[in-house]
């Protein structure tokens, strides 16, 4: 069990006000907060070693490796992958997965077929497509149900000798939808297909383990999961990143430099062009430290807590409807209320000091689905308290009298 008071005193943001109100934070797919813990991993690098990394000799270049390196290893533990060079820091999940759309850019023939999923981040859509213009592929949909779901049968028949690549989430930030994704790997294998998983949003909630899902590529921001923004990790079977050309050129990735060839260094430095976000990549592994602390199945069981107490909780309220009904969820609540724009509800929500999101969530295919412009989405983290969806519950109430 969580003690979720002595957790929050670890956040130090969540003891601020806003509008003269208490905060409550109900906006963690966006971003979590970030503990005391991560916060001063940071201040201790800025303040003793800060120094650039694989380059000097000097004691501090030498001390900011190794920690950036032991980041490396963390992050290969947490996510049981085979080789700590198929850990490639990047600047978050959108630079992972345009690092592999361009790396295909090579491999992808006119006619091929790139599958991807109807609930995806435009982070997921957007690279594929550029993609499929510059190779002259087809993108294919896997269409989804009212409630969430992907149409697995319809998936099925999708997938054929010319499927070359799927793409999907493992939890869908604007639905809080958990996608099989263990499934959808399998069968992408059996066609021959290579699958990247979008872990941004599962990444705070589900701890995956990348050998016994057997997947090609799994992208993540540290942002989504207590660490600071601007860093993330790609992670990619050795022998797919072996075969991808870079996808920068630069310093740090080289092994040999003349003005009439050059010769890339070993992974993972062939994909880490230039100074990376050193301090960002250690504080990352600091929030792996304190989320593994708190233990994921603790916070899993947690969180869908709140999910089950705020669900039951908002639907009483009249007019109100839940997009993302899927069995299985994370602790994300999109819904509407009819006859008003999620927007007024948002703002009123803010002048109570509760931060929610209202939009398209990077997901506007998925609003076409339902056909409305956007949601209000709460989405809770294991900081959150069943107070503060009170909170939540009463202040949609309110806007719901003032706007109806
Ligand atoms: C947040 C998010 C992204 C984008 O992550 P960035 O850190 O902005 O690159 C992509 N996909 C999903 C599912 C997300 O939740």
């Amino acid at each position: 069990m969580l003690d979720v008071l002595k957790i929050r005193n670890d956040f130090p943001i969540l003891n601020r006000e806003v509008n003269g109100k208490p905060l409550v934070y109900l906006d963690n797919a966006a971003t979590s907060q970030t503990p005391q813990q991560v916060i001063d991993v940071i201040v201790d690098y800025y303040s003793r070693y800060n120094a650039n990394i694989h380059r000097g000799v000097h004691a501090l270049s030498q001390e900011a490796t190794d920690m950036y390196e032991q980041a490396r290893l963390k992050i290969q533990a947490h996510f049981n992958m085979e080789k700590s060079h198929e850990v490639i820091f990047t600047s978050g999940t959108t630079h992972g997965i345009n690092l592999i759309a361009n790396g295909f850019s090579s491999i992808i023939k006119e006619g091929d077929e790139i599958l991807v999923s109807a609930m995806e981040h435009h982070s997921n859509i957007v690279p594929w497509q550029m993609l499929a213009e510059r190779t002259g592929a087809v993108l294919k949909v896997i269409p989804m149900n009212d409630e969430g779901e992907l149409l697995m049968d319809e998936y099925d028949q999708l997938l054929s000798n010319n499927t070359k690549l799927v793409f999907c989430n493992h939890v869908s930030n604007a639905l809080g939808t958990v996608n099989p994704i263990a499934e959808i790997i399998k069968k992408a294998h059996e066609v021959g297909a290579a699958v990247l998983v979008d872990g941004a949003q599962a990444s705070p909630h589900i701890k995956a383990d990348v050998q016994q899902l057997d997947v090609d590529f799994y992208t993540v921001s540290a942002h989504k999961m207590c660490g600071p923004t601007g860093v993330g990790v790609l992670y990619g079977k050795d022998e797919w990143l072996n075969k991808l050309p870079p996808y920068q050129g630069g310093g740090e990735m080289i092994a040999e430099v003349t003005f009439e060839k050059t010769t890339y260094a070993d992974l993972p430095h062939k994909f880490e062009a230039g100074t990376p976000n050193i301090c960002g990549g250690i504080a990352f592994g600091a929030a792996l430290d304190y989320m593994n602390n708190l233990g994921f199945d603790e916070i899993a069981t947690y969180e869908n807590e709140l999910l089950e107490y705020a669900t039951q909780k908002l639907l009483q309220i009249e007019g109100l409807r839940i997009y993302g009904t899927a069995k299985e969820k994370t602790s994300v609540i999109s819904f509407n209320i009819e006859g008003i724009h999620p927007y007024d509800i948002g703002t009123i929500l803010d002048k109570l000091g509760i931060a929610v999101r209202t939009g398209h969530h990077c997901a506007q295919p998925i609003m076409d689905f339902y056909g409305i412009p956007g949601t209000v989405r709460a989405s809770f983290s294991f900081y959150n308290t069943k107070e503060e969806v009170d909170k939540l519950v009463e202040g949609v109430e309110r806007a719901r009298t003032m706007l109806v």
